[in-house]
């Protein structure tokens, strides 16, 4: 067989770094049927067939059920359960037979066509959770469909040497999941790159490329792939010289790495002297060296969400609140630990704190919401975080902040944790600081009312850019709307530090925006002092910042503020500093 052409793909780079690996395709949307006829004395062995097929499909639920353990997301174990049953299933599985008999069809015809017939049925019902059992069919069909035409599905831990994982999609519990195999790289269609999901590649160091329309159909299981988180191109077939040639930026990409590991940890200075903070956000316990590897200030940021995956398929107890956060505590001492309380809800869905599936997620129960909702669920974190605080510099923040009672309640649960842990005579903190997290655009709007409430502010801008532009953070079609320069945004981060400097509160940012080359100089200079950011990044903004005059800065982020688009945001500071693209998606 000869060599296949080498081909070149591309998308957005959402984590750096070259990964080179064979192809594992894991694809979710539907795959193709077509109705066969089969003669009267085919149905026979078409029934079999479909038998067989079910069977298979069974034991494949099975073993990825006991193989997974208690990595799976949770939302991936509460799938299995269903599918495992709907497979069971009487009715399902006589329709599907009868369809063989009675229409003289192959089986993944009936198959298609009964999966069909009961999601629509089930879409029209009221009660939200039975509507909810029409995707674990749709599921159920597409599995019984690929081993029907024997598309492959393995356990990626079963393929050996690097892989590079080819997906439609994939949601954070199960990039995480993958991520701690032997995934090297992650090639996606959807997504971008302040997506979930490619913040966990970028905390797990995995490259990631994002944005890749149909690379599920056009790369097959064990193609070799380059996956060049840099600049966003995915190489198919590469021939030798190419892929030599990647080999050595791999290791020279290695060893500036490790070089980095071993850069001074001291503060970040403007040249004109301003001091700049650069503290940590934390997703996954394995990232907790990094933060005196690469002299973080502290830990800006910790999504205690990303903790629930770890228990999975239980919810995190107190004592594993107390474990974590007692060790993200220690690691950055003697500067702050700000652990953020659960940000569930949106994708990040936790299924047993919902207790119906929601329409729009990202604009529903989810953050602050969430928790205050589920007391019970907010308690065990709230007495974690207090005792884990003893003798350290602990911050407690809330995501998703829009009203002013919710501080409110928030300071009251905490106080009611603390007097229930003081009678129960356990060690807890008592000068422990609460904040909020600035990212839903009516946060920044009354940030004046809220400075007053708050200890310290935290600007998420993933999520006030999506809220404020109205630009999906996943969502790939309007990607390149999502634009961190646009001048809306800068007001916005300029008026919210306006309250923070009159309330005299610290004010810090840690959306992706902080980690972006191109956005730091009109951060600096709308005033901005400390930034949170993944720890690996801190080296080369650190590095950024010491060439950056302030005063200048402060000047030009002004003059952004008034002009009308990103576009032109970033011609002035590409003209003034030279070489500013405009970020965002649409500069990959
Ligand atoms: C943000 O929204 O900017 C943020 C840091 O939080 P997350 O990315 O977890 O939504
Ligand atoms: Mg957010």
């Amino acid at each position: 067989m000869g060599r296949e052409p080498m081909r070149s793909l591309a998308g957005y780079g959402v984590s750096d770094g070259v990964a080179i690996g064979r192809a594992v395709v894991v694809a979710k949307r539907a795959v193709e049927v077509f109705r066969i006829p089969i003669p009267e004395e085919g149905v026979p062995g078409e029934l079999a067939r479909f038998r067989r097929a079910r069977v298979e499909v069974r034991d494949q639920i099975e073993r990825t059920r006991s193989g997974a353990g208690r990595l799976f997301g949770q939302e991936l174990a509460a799938i299995f359960e269903a599918h495992s049953l709907m497979l069971e299933d009487p009715t399902f599985i006589a329709t599907i037979e009868r369809r063989i008999e009675r229409d003289r069809v192959n089986a993944e015809w009936a198959v298609h066509e009964t999966a069909l017939d009961l999601t629509r049925r089930f879409a029209t019902i009221d009660d939200e959770y039975l509507r909810e059992r029409g995707h674990d069919l749709e599921d159920v069909a597409r599995q019984l469909l690929r081993v029907l035409q024997g598309i492959a599905v393995h356990e990626v831990s079963e393929v050996v040497g690097d892989v590079i994982l080819v997906a439609d999609d994939l949601v954070p519990s199960e990039a995480i999941r993958l991520g701690r195999t032997n995934v090297v790289g992650f090639a996606i269609e959807a997504g971008g790159r302040t997506s979930h999901t490619s913040i966990i590649a970028r905390s797990l160091g995995i490259p990631a490329v994002t944005a890749l329309p149909e690379i599920t159909d056009l790369v097959t299981d064990e193609d070799p792939l380059i996956v060049d988180g840099r600049n966003g191109t995915v190489i198919l077939h590469p021939t030798p010289e190419v892929l030599a040639k990647y080999i050595a930026e791999r290791s020279d990409l290695q060893l500036e790495e490790a070089r980095a590991e071993v850069a001074d940890g001291g503060p970040a200075r403007t040249a004109d002297g301003v001091e700049i903070e650069l503290l940590a956000n934390i997703d996954l316990p394995e990232e907790i060296p990094q933060i005196a590897r690469f002299g973080a200030r502290g830990i800006g940021l910790y999504r205690s969400e990303f903790l629930y995956m770890e228990t999975d398929p239980k919810l995190p107890s107190e004592e594993d609140h107390l474990r974590i956060y007692g060790s993200l505590v220690e690691a950055a001492r003697p500067h702050p630990a700000t652990i953020r309380t659960y940000d569930l809800g949106g994708r990040k869905l936790a299924r047993e704190m919902m207790e119906s599936r929601e329409d729009n997620p990202v604009l529903g129960l989810r953050g602050i919401r969430l928790t205050l909702a589920r007391p019970q669920i907010f308690r065990s974190q709230l007495r974690g975080l207090l005792r884990a605080g003893v003798g350290g510099d602990l911050w407690i923040m809330a995501p998703m902040v829009s009203r002013v009672d919710e501080v409110r309640a928030l300071r009251a649960a905490l106080d009611a944790a603390g007097r229930e842990l003081d009678a129960e005579g356990l060690p807890r903190a008592h000068d422990y600081r609460v904040g909020i997290m600035i990212e839903v655009p009516a946060a920044a709007m009354i940030a004046d009312q809220l400075a007053r409430e708050c200890d310290f502010f935290s600007i998420g801008t993933n999520d006030l850019i999506q809220y404020t532009l109205a630009v999906d953070r996943n969502n790939r079609e309007v990607a390149g709307l999502y634009q961190p320069l646009h001048p809306a945004i800068l007001r916005m981060l300029r008026s919210v530090l306006a309250s923070a400097e009159h309330a005299g509160i610290p004010v810090s940012l840690c959306g992706e925006m902080a980690a972006d080359e191109s956005c730091i100089p009109v951060l600096v200079g709308l005033g901005l002092r400390r930034f949170s950011i993944h720890p690996r990044s801190i080296p080369r903004q650190r590095g950024l910042i010491r060439e950056l005059d302030s005063s200048r800065l402060e000047q030009l982020a002004g003059r952004c503020c008034e002009l009308g688009t990103a576009e032109e945001v970033a011609a002035l500071m590409s003209k003034e500093l030279g070489g500013v693209t405009v970020p965002g998606q649409e500069s990959a």
